[in-house]
């Protein structure tokens, strides 16, 4: 897993510092948190592509946090974006994106679908788990978390040659005897 810190600088932009994002890499996922103004460039300059981007999770709609969406939706559009982009975020963010659409014209949109969160586990795959929770703000704000799940390697030609019971749970409580 890859986080990278595209900006930090909260409300106000900064020579050095860019509005809010975050892209997290886990195998093929390429999850944006929140989209700050300068986003898309702040991607470009890190070598990340933005057609690589799965997922952007919103924490709030203050513009702060999503003013690099508009932009970073139609260059993904016109780079040619083919899958569906998966948009959370708090309550709210279906009007949000309308309204986002009402205002620009795009030659050509991208499939997106906007997903409203309240709290708890929204997406889990293989390797890992996405939830939410609600902050405190005086917008609907929510925190991510991306949980990996448990994975344990064993050396199964090892254990077959030295172990004398049942496959299973057997093994991992021989090896890890607090495992009840
Ligand atoms: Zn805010």
């Amino acid at each position: 897993m890859q986080i990278l810190f595209l900006g930090t600088s909260s409300m106000v932009p900064t020579k050095e510092r860019n509005q809010s994002g975050v892209l997290i890499s886990y195998k093929n996922e390429r999850i944006l948190v929140d989209c700050g103004e300068g986003t898309q460039r702040q991607l470009k300059i890190s070598g990340a592509k933005l057609t690589k981007v799965t997922k952007i999770l919103i924490s709030h709609w203050h513009g702060d946090h999503v003013l690099g969406l508009p932009g970073l939706i139609q260059s993904m559009s016109a780079a040619g974006y083919e899958k569906t982009l998966r948009i959370y975020g708090p309550k709210g963010s279906k009007k949000f994106m309308r309204k986002l659409f009402e205002v620009f014209v795009f030659d050509r949109r991208i499939k997106i679908e906007v997903n409203e969160i309240k709290r708890g586990k929204f997406f889990e795959n293989d390797d890992f788990i996405l939830e939410a929770e609600p902050l405190k703000h005086n917008v609907e704000t929510l925190g991510y978390s991306l949980r990996e799940k448990d994975k344990r390697k064993i050396n199964l030609k090892y254990i077959k040659k030295i172990a004398s019971f049942p496959s299973g749970r057997y093994w991992m409580k021989r090896i890890r005897p607090e495992i009840k």
